[in-house]
Parts: C-alpha cells; structure tokens; sequence
C-alpha cells in the first residue's frame, strides 16, 4: 500500500505540457497530494522558449495565441494570476495579395453572429459579392451537421461543394482555418473547420478575440505557473523521465518508476504525447501512433536592427508567410519579429536559407520599414509533429481520458476533447482527466469551464 493511501490519496501526472499543469492545477484544489515529473527541466512542453541568440533573454520556439473562445485557458491564467501577461486584440489584419491592408474588428455591440459584420466589411480585397459569399458560406458550415453526414470529406472538399469562390477559399478559409489548427485545408476534416468557425467565429461577440501572451511562454508556464502550483502544494520535478507504469497484476497502477526509483501512487494522469503514450503503456493506447499523424508549424524568426512591423500582427494572404507577428516582452527583443507558417511540410524543400529570403523578400513587399533594415539574425525553429492533423474521422480515433486501467487517466491534445490540438484542449484533457483521477480516488475535482454562452439566435443557427 502505498503511503499516499494512508494519508491523502497521492496523484502523479507524469508530463509538465499545459494538459499536465492544468491536470494538477484541477487536482490541487481537492484534498489529492499531486506530483508532477516532467522530462525537461522546464516544465511547459510545446509551449516553450528558447535564448534570445541577439539581445539576450526568452523568445517563444513558435508565437502562441489562443482566442477569446478558449475558455479554460483564460480560466486558468486568471486562476494563476498569469493574465497581467495577456493581452486581448480585437483587431485582425489581414494583408492582401496588393499589399492592400483590412482592419477587421468584430462590433462591441451587435449580438452574435450580427457582430461579424464589420469583419467582413473591413476585408478590403474582397468585392462585395465575395464577402456575401463568405458570410453565406461561414453560416452553411455552421448549419453543417456532421452528424448528417459522416465527417469523411477534408473542409476544402466541402467548402467547394457549396460554391465558395476560389478566391474567398484562398483568401480566407485557407489562412484562417490552416492557423487555427494547424493543418491544411485539403487535409483537415469539415467537422473541424466547422468548430473554428462556430466557437471562434460565430458563437459570441468576444469568441474571435485574440489573446497574445506578453511575456515568454517558458517564463509563463515554465516559471510563473509552475510557482503558483507550488505555492498550492504541489511538488513539480523537472529532468525526471518516467520509464514505466508499475502495475499490479489485476492491472491497477500502483507506482510510477523513473529509473532507480519508484513513486507510490493511488492513481496516474498520464499527460504526454501519443507516442509517449503509446511506449508507456502500449496495452492502454495500443496502436495510437498507426492512426494519429502530426502536422509540423514552421517559424521564421528574425532580428533587424529596428522595429519593422507596424502591427502587433497580421494575416498575410497569398504568401508563403502567413502570420506576422512583432517581437513581445523582452527588452532585448527590439527588431525581432517572427513568421509562422502551419502544414509546413515540404516548406521551401527544406531549404532555409531560401526559406529565410522569401520571408524577408515578402515582409519588405508589405512593411516599408523592413526595405531599410538590416538583417542581423534568423533562425527558423521546426516542430514536425506540432498539433495532431485533425484530418477526416480523427475524432473517432482519440483516446478518452478514462482507459481500461481503473485508475489510470490520459491527457494531452490529443485525447478526445472535442478540441483541436491547441493550449485550450490541452488544458481541458488536463482538466477532464484530473476530474476522472479525482473520482477514482474518491474526491471531487473541478472540470471543464462551460464554453462562451450562445445567444438564443447563435443556438438556432447552429442548432446547438
Ligand atoms: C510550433 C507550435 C505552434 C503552436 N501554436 C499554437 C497556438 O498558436 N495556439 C495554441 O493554442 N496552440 C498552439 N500550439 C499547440 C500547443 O502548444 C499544444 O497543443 C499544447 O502545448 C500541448 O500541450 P500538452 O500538455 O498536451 O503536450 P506537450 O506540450 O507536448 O507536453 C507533454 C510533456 O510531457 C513530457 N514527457 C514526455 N514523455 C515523458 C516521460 N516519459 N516522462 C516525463 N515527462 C514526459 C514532455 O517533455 C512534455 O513536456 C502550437 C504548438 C507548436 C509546436
């Protein structure tokens, strides 16, 4: 028995990503003693930083935003105090093929969906008839039920079959839906485009806001996070890789062992990767890694010697680059500005350099200040296996986070959430798998914080 069961039911969530961080922060508010052991030294996985090579100090691997839909990151930030860090931007730009630039702020005060009107008014290298079709094609998907109609067919298939333009699939659905998960548009199911459009679009006045950290990630989730979760009682150990699940024979997790060492538990929130998932207990998610596929994120970072982007960011359409954002937090950061490309497989045939001229070539054609500039750094950070490809019938595939082992629970991005794989659904799973562990040792833990309230119009257009 372990000593955990004689006193408070002990929980180890082995992975420190935002699912296992969250997980623990759920767990921390029960009467569970909670361990994390995550393999890096610093806890907060995907969403990391590296040293800043010119000016010294964090800078993001990837920039992150979530949106004002992302109710459970907000949630937890607030919880942790970490939202003096965010920062909330109305505004969209987008960029067009011309250089011409769209200003695209959703109204304060239309109610939903009325207050995307002036989004698509504001998009300059649309004519009107192609905003009317846009908003007509982004009210078709909403109404989409795949329900109806098996989630077999990608959101270029579909966007196709109800006539959007050419130009208004090139222009909008493939940049805006591409970013917001991750894959392209020729690959990702219609069932996810159909969540970017109602929760990030549609749902309410405040769901397309976005939310842009203002201080590195690392220091965010690697430091302020993990300072709050230790003031809260948890024990965080970083460096620490876990090898195994010890189990007992009717299966019963009953340990966790790193190495030499073995860590008694009443039960497990296994919040790692899948393929992680997929070595430490191949019984539980057996065959994950045969049928999820990764998407990879490219991001160019890039240090001039003055500021060259006049926007916090923008969209920039019918480019390689595809969202530019201007350096943030740190003092040193002054000219560093980074471009983020999604689907990146293939970028460029993996040639950087080349990668590099593009992206600088394509910033000097939209930002005046950038033809002046001197180069001073580049570093173009790929991360292969970035979101999980939210292709066709994935859903089906995502592990739930309670398994056939009673008391082991997973969590991470990539579970079944009903979320694409981003820092909202990594922090739900973290969230639903904590409230599993927590019943399974007999206390309550909080869930999932309900999405944004649908008004009673947003409900009878997406039936929901
Ligand atoms: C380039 C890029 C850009 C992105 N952009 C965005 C964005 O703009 N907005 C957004 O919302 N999301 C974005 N994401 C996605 C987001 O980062 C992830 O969805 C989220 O961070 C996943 O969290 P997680 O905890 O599920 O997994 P991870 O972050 O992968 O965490 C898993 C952790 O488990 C640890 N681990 C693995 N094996 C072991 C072991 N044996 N023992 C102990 N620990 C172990 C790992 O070290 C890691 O820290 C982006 C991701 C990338 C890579």
């Amino acid at each position: 028995m372990s000593v955990g069961r004689r006193q408070q039911p002990h929980v180890v969530v082995v992975g420190g990503g935002l699912a296992g961080l969250a997980a623990a922060a759920a767990l921390a508010e029960s009467r569970c003693r909670v361990t994390v052991l995550e393999a890096r030294r610093r806890c907060g996985g995907r969403a990391a930083s590296f040293e800043d090579p010119v000016g010294g100090g964090l800078v993001d691997a990837c920039q992150h935003v979530a949106m004002g839909c992302c109710t459970n990151f907000l949630d937890l930030c607030r919880r942790a105090d970490l939202d003096d860090a965010l920062r909330r931007d109305r505004t969209l730009w987008f960029i067009g093929p011309d250089g011409d630039r769209s200003r695209c702020t959703p109204s304060r005060l239309l109610p939903a969906p009325l207050h995307l009107a002036p989004l698509l008014l504001g998009m300059r290298h649309f004519s009107i008839a192609e905003k009317y079709a846009l908003g007509w094609g982004m009210l078709r998907l909403a109404r989409h039920r795949p329900a109806d109609r098996p989630d077999a067919v990608t959101a270029l298939e579909w966007l196709r079959s109800i006539g959007q333009p050419e130009k208004v699939i090139r222009l909008f659905w493939q940049p805006v839906i591409e970013s917001a998960l991750g894959e392209s548009i020729d690959l990702v199911g219609v069932a996810a485009a159909r969540k970017v459009a109602v929760d990030g679009f549609l749902a309410h006045r405040d769901a397309a806001d976005l939310i842009v950290p203002t201080e590195p990630l690392g220091r965010l989730f690697g430091e302020r996070l993990v300072r709050w979760l230790e003031a809260a009682g948890v024990v965080v150990s970083g460096g620490v890789i876990v090898t195994e699940i010890e189990r007992t024979a009717d299966g019963r997790a009953v340990a966790v062992r790193c190495g030499e060492e073995s860590i008694a538990c009443d039960a497990v929130v296994l919040a790692v990767p899948w393929k992680a998932a997929g070595r430490l207990v191949p019984d539980v998610v057996p065959n994950v890694a045969e049928h999820l596929a990764g998407s990879p994120i490219t991001a160019v970072h890039l240090w001039f010697d003055r500021d060259v982007i006049d926007v916090p960011h923008a969209v920039l359409v019918g480019r390689v680059s595809q969202w530019v954002f201007r350096g943030e937090a740190e003092a040193g950061s002054r000219g560093h500005c980074q471009v983020v490309i999604s689907a990146s497989r293939g970028l460029m045939q993996g040639d950087r350099q080349k990668l590099v001229d593009q992206v600088v070539a394509e910033l000097r054609e939209v930002f005046p200040a950038a033809l002046g500039a001197e180069l001073r750094d580049a570093k173009v950070v790929t991360d292969p296996t970035a979101v999980l490809s939210v292709r066709p019938g994935v859903d089906a595939q995502r592990p739930a986070a309670t398994t056939g082992v009673p008391n082991l629970f997973l969590a991470g991005d990539w579970t079944a959430t009903g979320w694409p794989s981003t820092m909202e659904g990594a922090i739900r799973s973290g969230r639903i798998a904590a409230a599993a562990a927590g019943r399974s040792v007999g206390t309550d833990v909080p869930t999932v914080v309900p999405d944004l309230p649908k008004n009673p119009l947003v409900r009878l257009i997406t039936a929901g």
